[in-house]
């Protein structure tokens, strides 16, 4: 039984190379054996979860260290390895990619409406390398799907954490399936009563749409073929109930103002086919006005490319079409993954945050943001946020997340930094403002820290330290001195 489940992975990579074999079924028996007798909500065996997890990241196409990573990605948290086992079985890449992981556990959504964009930016933010963050996807779509088993109350959180944090998440990497994904599973338990009406009111509508829908695919697709198209392929789709939902709202739940409940999808081989074939539509229908989207000049922030046009089906109806080429179609259902998979048997192993923002304009703003932090106050308050209960997340004026204990002082954080910073500290800029070198620092502080040459450890500083670290360095110099420390 089991067995047959590595074979399903293994059979789920793309064209993999012994070594790939050799480090997904390591990775498969480590995580089999480490969360041995854990069990998930639903009575399975935790290793159910991991395996799954794993699927979703290959189904994703990535690379095989982040398939490894999937099957491990619980076994720091949840069972008693060490890091530096882990390490000594699995090296330091892998490592990475877990301990990050585990670092993004952490981060919870707690029903703060206005704390929900600085959160999303504290993932990213957190996350330093965008596969920990697709991993972490892949860990949150599974666990959606599980909803059901999971006690109620922790449910709704989970469910609203998903809407809130993940799914826009998903949707700002350009993962569109994911996204409607996560959103499809977790909109019943987050809005139960909001998910059963939507479902009524599609209900009354859905024969009329389907039978007009198919009306008009019949049609259109002869059109195109007759236009001299060979190479096409169309597809519908159908809203999902969460996005639906939320268009309602903004349409006072008004059904007949929604437009692209149901969307017809034509793929062709190039961009150029993509303007003849919405050419071909509307010389047929008459499109509405100022519902004609050009995706593909201007594509959205998230890449997102594609030619949107509402047409008249010319029985009373009104219909989407989406028009693309197979590319567009890929990056539109995967996005930033579909970049960092595999390419033409090379396999990439690194897409700095940076490197990505060239594509995704919203990880450019970020990084950014991040850069400039000293003209961002807004920025700087969205992050004062105190999501964390044992550690203390705070930025460099880079952007560089340091990570401390809790109440730290600016001495923590110097020696965080560089032992000689510590050593030198003279005053610190907290948010821009100067402060004293024992100020407790709180999470998404931006610090800055100013040294003089002249300046040494006394014993008061060990008051304010609260790290080992800092400790150990001031005793030292403490000691060098020949001012023996008070006890
Ligand atoms: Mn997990």
């Amino acid at each position: 039984m089991t067995e047959t489940k590595l074979e399903t992975l293994i059979a789920a990579l793309k064209n993999p190379t012994e070594e790939d074999k050799a480090l997904i079924t390591k990775a498969y028996n480590f995580a089999l054996e480490a969360h041995k007798g854990q069990k998930r909500f639903s009575g399975e065996p935790y290793f159910t979860h991991c395996f799954c997890v794993a699927m979703n990241l290959a189904e994703f196409r990535m690379e095989t260290k982040v398939i490894a990573a999937g099957l491990l990605h619980d076994t720091l948290e949840d069972t008693p390895i060490t890091s530096k086992e882990f390490e000594a079985q699995f090296g330091k890449e892998i490592l990475f990619l877990v301990e990050g992981v585990t670092k993004l556990g952490k981060l919870k959504y707690h029903g703060e409406q206005r704390h929900v964009e600085s959160l999303r930016k504290l993932f990213i933010a957190t996350t330093r390398d965008i596969r920990v963050l697709i991993i972490k996807l892949a860990d949150r779509l599974h666990n959606v799907s599980t909803l059901e088993f999971v006690p109620p109350e922790k449910r709704k959180r989970i469910a609203l954490e998903t809407l809130e944090i993940y799914a826009p998440l998903a949707y700002r990497l350009g993962m569109g399936v994911i996204r409607h994904q996560l959103e499809e599973l977790s909109f019943p338990y987050a809005y139960p009563e909001e998910y059963k009406k939507v479902t009524e009111l599609l209900k009354e509508r859905e024969d009329e749409l389907e039978k007009r829908l198919e009306k008009f695919y019949r049609n259109l697709k002869k059109e195109i073929a007759q236009a001299g198209y060979k190479a096409f392929r169309t597809s519908n789709r159908m809203k999902g109930k969460y996005s639906l939902y939320k268009k309602l709202l903004e349409k006072k739940m008004d059904m007949a103002k929604i437009y692209d409940v149901m969307a017809i999808r034509v793929i062709v081989p190039t961009v150029a086919d993509c303007y003849g074939v919405l050419g071909v539509v509307h010389a047929n229908w008459r499109p509405l006005p100022g519902r004609i989207k050009d995706y593909i000049a201007f594509p959205k922030p998230n890449g997102y490319q594609s030619l949107h046009t509402t047409v008249f089906t010319g029985d009373g109806g009104i219909i989407e079409v989406q028009i693309r080429t197979e590319k567009m179609h890929q990056e539109a259902e995967y996005g930033i993954a579909s970049h960092l998979g595999y390419k033409e048997g090379i396999t990439q192993n690194k897409a700095s945050i940076e490197d990505l923002g060239k594509k995704y304009a919203w990880f450019k703003q970020l990084v950014e943001l991040q850069k400039d932090v000293s003209q961002t106050g807004e920025f700087l308050n969205q992050l004062k946020v105190d999501f964390f209960e044992n550690r203390v997340f705070v930025f460099t004026p880079k952007g560089d997340v340091i990570d401390l204990p809790e109440a730290p002082s600016a001495i923590d954080f110097a020696y965080a930094i560089h032992s000689e910073i510590g050593n030198h500290i003279s005053g610190a800029r907290v948010n821009g403002k100067y402060v004293g070198i024992d100020t407790i620092l709180h999470n998404g502080d931006i610090v800055e820290i100013e040294t003089k040459k002249s300046v040494s450890p006394t014993r008061k500083w060990l008051e304010s330290a609260r790290t080992t670290l800092a400790k150990r360095h001031i005793r030292m110099i403490l000691q060098e001195k020949n001012l023996p420390p008070k006890v």
